[in-house]
């Protein structure tokens, strides 16, 4: 084992290349002068082209979670619909009440996707003006069928459509105009492969119409003062400019590799996880249509009626850490040990899911 660090296959942080920390270590500009609106305007474009859309795309020094909270506390006057199938967006509810906020939950099974009629059925009460989805379930490995779930959001105008792609932004195509997406916002931790400390958030021209009547929307998170500030290429506080410098290199990167290829690699990454999933007779959490692209999610006893073959977790995430210096996630939440997760996103090729599989393999027998 060459590796001098142990690297991270858990679904984030993720494992960040040599390059993107050469990236980050450029010297210092002030935030309020030409050299740092030359940034902000050069990956201005970029994003929007990443997200598919014509809306601004702002930067937040922030965890995806700041953000999260944000959407809530500058959309919602009347009351949120939170649809939660697993962890994040379990607390997506909690964190919607503890912002105040009149919240309902839209609940399903871990495992279980949000299907659309589910959704119809609450919008068509008439109580909502805000909906939260999270299009990639990290705690269970779920692709929500984000465009079937807009079809029907659309459909209520009133609604603001709040969409968590933290880890499927980049990894999977989102078009945020199309899917009439009113706020989509990403972690960049996640599928970006960056150090953690910037989020990113696109932002409808409605959502920043029904914002400013929203009362609450304090400072740092304020929809509003991005706004204004991002009409002079500025963020409203000191942003974290490494990360920014990152971002830049990345999105470089990301568009040299082509935005198709990179998410047919990202395809192809977890067909060869799934492959070995399906060799040793163990199974993902979510049924077929909704595994998620970016990580797996291996049901361990998650589903009480699951079939699959049953391991040792801890032990095998002991002895991936041990023999082959990678770390793999040993189930979120109350799935913790139930289940199992490796994240097969961000710079990941063919050669290093190879890598994992066969640490995997190995370890297997150690069982
Ligand atoms: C990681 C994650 C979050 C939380 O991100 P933080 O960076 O910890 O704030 C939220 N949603 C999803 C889907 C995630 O994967």
């Amino acid at each position: 084992m060459t590796r001098d660090h142990v690297k991270l296959f858990i679904p984030g942080p993720i494992e960040v290349s040599e390059d993107t920390f050469r990236a980050m270590c450029k010297p210092m500009i002030g935030h309020r002068g030409t050299g740092f609106q030359d940034l902000y305007a050069s990956i201005q474009p970029k994003l929007q082209k990443l997200l598919y859309t014509k809306n601004p795309v702002f930067l937040s020094t922030s965890s995806a979670w700041g953000v999260m909270e944000a959407a809530v506390r500058n959309l919602s006057v009347k009351r949120v619909l939170n649809c939660c199938c697993g962890a994040f967006s379990d607390k997506w509810n909690d964190v919607s009440l503890r912002c105040g906020k009149e919240a309902d939950a839209l609940k399903v099974a871990w495992g279980d996707p949000i299907l659309p009629g589910l959704v119809r059925e609450k919008l068509a009460t008439g109580r909502y003006d805000a909906l939260t989805i999270i299009h990639n379930e990290t705690s269970t490995g779920l692709m929500n069928p984000l465009p079937a779930i807009a079809e029907v959001v659309r459909q209520f105008p009133d609604v603001m459509f709040i969409v968590d792609s933290v880890s499927s932004m980049s990894g999977v195509k989102i078009e945020m105009d199309a899917l009439g997406i009113d706020v989509l916002l990403a972690g960049m931790q996640k599928a970006f492969a960056l150090p953690p400390g910037l989020a990113v958030f696109g932002v409808s021209a409605r959502a920043l119409k029904r914002a400013e009547s929203v009362p609450g929307r304090g400072y740092y998170f304020d929809f509003i003062e991005f706004k204004a500030n991002h009409e002079k290429n500025m963020t409203p506080s000191t942003p974290v400019i490494p990360l920014i410098y990152a971002l830049a290199a990345k999105l470089d990167d990301i568009f040299a590799e082509g935005l198709d290829t990179r998410f047919a690699r990202h395809q192809k990454l977890a067909g060869m996880v799934r492959g070995w999933g399906k060799r040793n007779g163990i199974e993902l959490l979510p049924g077929e249509l909704y595994q998620s692209i970016t990580l797996s999610c291996f049901d361990n006893g998650a589903r009480a009626d699951s079939k699959g073959r049953r391991i040792d977790v801890p032990k095998l995430q002991k002895l991936m850490k041990d023999r082959h210096k990678i770390l793999i996630d040993g189930g979120y939440g109350k799935i913790k040990g139930l289940s199992f997760r490796v994240a097969h996103m961000g710079d990941e090729t063919e050669e290093t899911i190879k890598e994992l599989t066969g640490a995997l393999d190995d370890c297997l027998k150690g069982l």
